[in-house]
């Protein structure tokens, strides 16, 4: 037995449990529930990109691949940035590739955080960011989005900017909300910090999927927030294959000279075959853009199969969740129900109480629809029968 060593430790996270996203995978897992939780996809990656993959590791491209990643991919991203927003990042000095959006996320924080500075994040909240702030003894100020349009209150933003703001995290489309901001928040947004210190860190990692014909605010679309912005993204929200952890960073050359020096100590470097087979696969606009299509369909066929059922929502505009409301059905706080669901009605789903630092519970739940049309469908019919 090893001895337990457990008293001498002095967390640096005292609160924190393990994230809602691998407790409720687990429980689904030993229940042998339908998993409409962790945020994932139930259906296969492109088997094109995989073929590519395989080839570059063929070829040999098994060693470290450079810092800041491959150059062929650093220039796609480049290229697609400056085709959707209009901005054009230098790959050789704006844009690194990471091991995903959440490995991306710590950095940023992790370079430029520091003792008792203020960052301003809006709950609900994807998980990482508060603790990532805490652990770098920065204070996280967390503002509430009001239900049910989920917006920013920005005249609550402006009071709530002091001497020590640092940093601003946005995140559209929204987790877990499923809204997305419009042009006149991100011009609020740029007007707020204007004449400021104020960084962004702008979680965009569900950019392609935006629905009912709606458009994606980028900050790289607005000259005075890209200046100050760091641009987050995820490869495996966008291709399917989240086990992959691939994403990137884009910013401005002195925040990326900040963000690489941890970087180079963090992982150094990512994953070198993905690299090569994604700089190919980026070469295709088709792969990207047909995403929102994809995705709106699995919503409205979600929407539609459980739109007799006891629950109430707001369709999703964004990323590839929908939160439902079951006040009418249940009392019981959000965790407990979610728990108890994926046991007894073998669904599982998260609880949006995670998403905030205090754990509020509005006893809504997430539901995610990145999932093959049968399971979408055996998930709905659960939810229809719960009175
Ligand atoms: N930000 C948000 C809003 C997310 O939903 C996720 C989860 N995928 C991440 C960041 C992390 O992305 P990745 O899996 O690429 O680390
Ligand atoms: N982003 C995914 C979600 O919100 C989960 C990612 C993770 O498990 N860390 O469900």
């Amino acid at each position: 037995r090893m001895p337990n060593y457990a008293t001498a430790v002095s967390s640096k996270l005292p609160n924190t449990t393990t994230s809602i996203f691998a407790v409720m995978s687990k429980l689904c897992y030993e229940e042998k529930a339908i998993n409409l939780a962790q945020g994932y996809p139930d259906f296969p990656s492109s088997p094109k990109l995989i073929e590519l993959v395989n080839k570059a590791m063929k070829e040999g491209f098994n060693q470290y691949a450079p810092m800041p990643g491959i150059y062929a991919l650093r220039e796609a991203i480049s290229n697609k940035i400056e085709t959707l927003y209009g901005t054009q990042y230098d790959p050789e000095t704006e844009i690194t590739v990471t091991a995903g959006a959440t490995q991306a996320i710590f950095t940023i924080i992790t370079a430029l955080i520091q003792k008792d500075d203020e960052v301003i994040i809006f709950a609900p909240a994807y998980d990482c960011y508060d603790p990532t702030i805490r652990l770098n003894g920065g204070k996280t100020v967390e503002l509430e989005l009001k239900a049910p349009g989920f917006k920013v209150d920005w005249e609550e933003v402006k009071a709530s900017i002091s001497e020590k703001t640092k940093m601003i995290i946005i995140n559209t489309p929204h987790n877990p909300t499923g809204t997305i901001m419009s042009r006149e928040d991100m011009l609020t947004l740029e007007k707020l910090v204007k004449d400021t210190k104020i960084m962004i860190l702008s979680d965009e990692v569900y950019e392609h999927l935006v629905y009912d014909g709606l458009e994606h605010q980028s900050i790289a679309r607005f000259p005075g927030l890209a200046e100050r912005s760091f641009l987050v993204a995820s490869f495996g929200k966008t291709f399917h294959n989240t086990g992959w952890k691939m994403g990137y960073c884009a910013g401005p050359s002195a925040l990326m000279n900040e963000f690489r020096k941890v970087h180079q100590f963090n992982v150094f470097s990512v994953n070198h075959p993905i690299q090569k087979a994604l700089a190919t696969y980026l070469e295709e606009k088709e792969h990207y853009l047909s995403l929102a299509q994809f995705f709106q369909a699995k919503r409205d066929l979600f929407l539609d199969a459980i739109k007799g059922s006891k629950f109430s929502f707001n369709p999703s505009t964004g990323t590839y969740f929908q939160l439902l409301d079951y006040s009418s059905i249940s009392g019981e706080s959000d965790m407990e129900l979610a728990k108890k669901w994926t046991r007894e009605r073998k669904l599982a789903s998260i609880p949006v109480s995670a998403f905030y630092i205090q754990g509020t519970d509005h006893k809504v739940l997430r539901f995610c629809f990145a999932k093959s049309d049968e399971t979408l469908l055996k998930g709905a019919e659960i939810l229809n029968a719960i009175e």
